[in-house]
């Protein structure tokens, strides 16, 4: 039995307003929403965040936050107030090239300081009954030939730990360095929040892909956190060019992974991007993962992004039939 249908929400800014949209969220079945908070709402709306998430949940729907794309190294589109301000704690590549990448480095102490403060201070607030950890990632590259990250506190680091300069190209050594990175950094994160209110769940989505090499973190590693409560992926087949079966593979062994690890678990449903004449594929995937023993399920985004740089070419058609999905896994 499913017990949490929910969607993603971006770009709010006025609880009244918001407050429609959570309405026609619980009319298309959903009882949970993920807000996902970017960096300039965080900066320049924190109070309207609160009193919208404090909206949902009068409403009777649960809260998660997201720190939606901080320092482009959690997924997302929203720009990055960090990397604006912070050239010096960003990711560096083994190669040279002539300009500044788009990424902040998991090691740095400004970027820790920065998303711990931010953790911090959401965890503080009532409403909020769990935080969600988008696609943690260096960038990825695709290639050992190059790699990143070997900006100076990773060279500093490294060094002290296998006792020789980081390579030029990537090796077993700076695999492992990378996912200790992104594991010590996700571990710190959900220990605050658990410290700050214990009450409140943590929930991680990593990417549809299985090693460290593919995304800088093996799932089965992330899974060992303790303080980490649900594991998810979100198998974007559409985008990922993939079919039916991906999303059975990926669904499968979430469901599987999670248990092992004595974790609830989670999957979403693509629901941006979504090409014409495909919406169809929608209601088969939503199927596919209703059919597994999974937790929670989620769509990327509300409205199937209508209106935003992902959305999909029909979006009232998708969004229709994620309410009619939800209404059949409600049942
Ligand atoms: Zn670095």
């Amino acid at each position: 039995m499913v017990k949490e249908l929910g969607v993603a929400y971006y770009g709010f800014h006025f609880p009244d307003r918001a407050g429609e949209d959570f309405l026609e969220m619980m009319e298309h079945n959903c009882n949970a929403v993920l807000l996902a908070v970017s960096e300039y709402d965080y900066q320049v709306w924190y109070s309207n965040v609160i009193t919208i998430a404090q909206k949902a949940k009068e409403l009777g729907l649960k809260v998660y936050v997201n720190l939606w794309a901080f320092g482009k190294v959690f997924g997302g589109e929203a720009p990055s107030v960090f990397l604006q301000d912070n050239v010096n704690y960003r990711q560096v590549l083994s190669k040279e090239i002539p300009f500044p990448l788009v990424g902040a480095c998991f090691n740095t102490e400004g970027f820790r300081k920065y998303f711990f403060d931010a953790v911090s201070k959401l965890a503080g607030e009532k409403v909020f009954d769990g935080f969600f950890w988008d696609e943690p990632h260096y960038i990825i590259t695709g290639s050992r030939e190059i790699y990143s990250c070997v900006c100076p506190k990773c060279r500093e680091l490294f060094r002290e730990k296998y006792g020789y300069d980081m390579p030029p190209k990537a090796n077993e050594d700076v695999f492992e360095f990378k996912e200790e990175s992104i594991l010590d950094f996700l571990r710190q994160a959900s220990k605050l929040v658990k410290k700050v209110d214990p009450q409140k769940s943590v929930t991680v989505c990593l990417m549809p892909f299985y090693t460290a090499e593919e995304q800088g973190v093996s799932w089965e590693k992330v899974c060992s956190i303790k303080e980490i409560d649900v594991f998810g992926t979100d198998p974007y087949w559409s985008v990922a060019r993939k079919d039916m079966d991906f999303v059975s593979q990926a669904s499968r062994e979430t469901v599987e992974i999670a248990k092992k690890y004595g974790k609830k678990s989670q999957l979403w449903i693509q629901g941006f991007l979504i090409p014409a004449g495909k919406e169809e594929e929608v209601r088969e995937a939503g199927r596919i993962i209703g059919n597994t023993d999974v937790d929670s399920i989620f769509t990327w985004a509300y409205r199937a992004c209508e209106g935003s740089m992902v959305q999909s070419e029909n979006p009232k058609k998708v969004w229709s039939i994620i309410k009619e999905v939800y209404a059949e896994l409600k049942e």
